[in-house]
């Protein structure tokens, strides 16, 4: 028979889940969770972030949490997107070391106990990476693909191809990860920027279990800017450079035409080459601008200080009752 961990001695996991509508997934998250924490040596802490669901994943949660005291669930006050709810979790995790996954089961807990071996061998991160990606579109395979191969070309962090945020992290990882600042969240960037001893894991990315994907084109779009941009100025030298060649070969075909002139004499119109020179330095002057706003952009929202998430409630705080007032005898009789 098992030893009972105590939450004094042992080293303690922590499993994050950021959840946002789930609840068709989370009966069967859940049984597959307690099963794992089951064969754990370490006291487990189910920390699941509440990402604004609007169906009734948390009461779902809130129900299990009689059964399994090691739930918590800290609900955001709003939707505010994965990176937030994960941040969120890493904020409140308690662990010795924290497991990030996703609560859709395509990050399969089964393969909890053989990360936790890793980092008991000294890894500070064990990274998971994907051998395959079952139930993905081919579309979103090779954007993904491309968009890693371009992001690890310009920007300062190599971000290692095919991971996602699965992956269990130490206590020193986790807190270099708080001590970032920046509202603009691009986890994976952060991940890879804060760097730490890594062993990488591959496993067979499950398709999602039940429910939706929450993901679509545009949040992955805005997703790949917020990746290019906070993690590299690169791309302003690039429009740099471009506004210098099309300035230069702008000037060069300008003086050609003067020589033209003067030698031949006027020329015939010229009208189509003049409109299609304009168009291409108007557009590189846009592009350039285009850049340079979403670089003043996320200034502006970096220097608002806002907090990433709301905490409207935090089931570790309901659990504990606030302190009946103190009454002190012959106080209570006001009239
Ligand atoms: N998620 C979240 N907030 C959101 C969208 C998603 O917390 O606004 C969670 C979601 O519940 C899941 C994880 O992020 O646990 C990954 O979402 P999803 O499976 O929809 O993304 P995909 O795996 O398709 O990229
Ligand atoms: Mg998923």
């Amino acid at each position: 028979m098992k030893k009972q961990p105590s939450i004094f001695t042992d080293p303690m996991l922590s499993i994050v889940v950021p959840v946002h509508n789930e609840a068709e997934v989370i009966p069967d998250l859940l049984a597959r969770l307690d099963l794992v924490s089951r064969q754990l040596e370490d006291a487990v802490e189910l920390l699941f972030v509440d990402d604004g669901s609007q169906d009734n994943s948390v009461a779902l949660l809130m129900q299990a949490r009689h059964r399994q005291p090691a739930i918590r669930v800290v609900q955001l006050s709003r939707n505010f997107g994965k990176e937030a709810a994960v941040t969120a979790g890493l904020e409140h995790a308690r662990g010795d070391a924290v497991v990030l996954m996703d609560a859709d089961l395509q990050d399969p807990p089964e393969l909890i106990p053989s990360m936790v071996a890793e980092w008991r061998k000294g890894a500070d991160v064990v990274l998971m990476k994907r051998r395959t990606r079952a139930g993905e579109s081919w579309l979103k395979r090779t954007t993904a693909s491309i968009f890693y191969r371009l992001i690890n070309r310009i920007s300062d962090a190599s971000i290692p191809v095919d991971t996602g945020d699965f992956r269990l992290m130490s206590r020193r990882t986790v807190d270099a990860l708080n001590r970032l600042p920046e509202r603009n969240r691009y986890l994976k960037g952060m991940f890879a920027w804060v760097g730490m001893p890594t062993v990488t894991l591959e496993f067979d990315r499950d398709p999602r279990a039940a429910g939706k994907t929450k993901w679509n084109y545009l949040k992955l779009i805005h997703l790949a800017m917020e990746g290019i941009t906070s993690f590299s100025t690169r791309p302003l030298r690039i429009a740099l450079v471009l506004g210098l060649l099309a300035a230069g070969a702008g000037g060069l075909f300008g003086a050609w035409e003067v020589l033209r002139t003067l030698v031949f004499g006027v020329s015939t119109p010229g009208y189509a080459s003049l409109i299609a020179i304009i168009t291409f330095l108007s557009g590189v002057q846009l592009l350039c601008v285009g850049l340079l706003g979403e670089y003043v952009g996320r200034i502006y929202m970096e220097t608002k200080q806002r907090p990433v998430f709301i905490v409207a409630e935090d089931s570790e705080d309901v659990a504990r009752p606030a302190l009946p007032q103190l009454r002190v005898a012959g106080n209570d009789q006001k009239h």
